[in-house]
């Protein structure tokens, strides 16, 4: 009788996703619709509603920053 059969190997690797989601604060109050980081950002993220800086998407953000150096009022917060 062989054991071998006995022993079923369970190589069950469960990969934990990790989705960076990114936080994107926006102080309106300094925002003067430069449109800065509307045109910087890659990945589309911002759009201007009544000229100030809105966020469209979080989710497509990819934590660059790009929009955190570029706005000359230092509005943006990404975390
Ligand atoms: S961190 Fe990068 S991807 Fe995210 S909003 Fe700013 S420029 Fe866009
Ligand atoms: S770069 Fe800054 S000031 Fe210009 S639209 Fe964006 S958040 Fe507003």
């Amino acid at each position: 009788m062989g054991l071998g059969s006995l022993f079923k190997r369970n190589k069950k690797d469960k990969k934990e996703e990790k989705v960076d989601e990114s936080h994107i604060d926006i102080d309106i109050g300094s925002c003067d619709g430069c449109e800065k980081c509307v045109v910087a950002c890659s990945n589309n993220v911002f759009m201007l509603v009544d000229e100030t800086c809105s966020v469209r998407d979080h989710q497509v953000c990819r934590n660059c920053k790009v929009c955190m150096a570029i706005c000359p009022n230092d509005c943006i917060t990404v975390n």
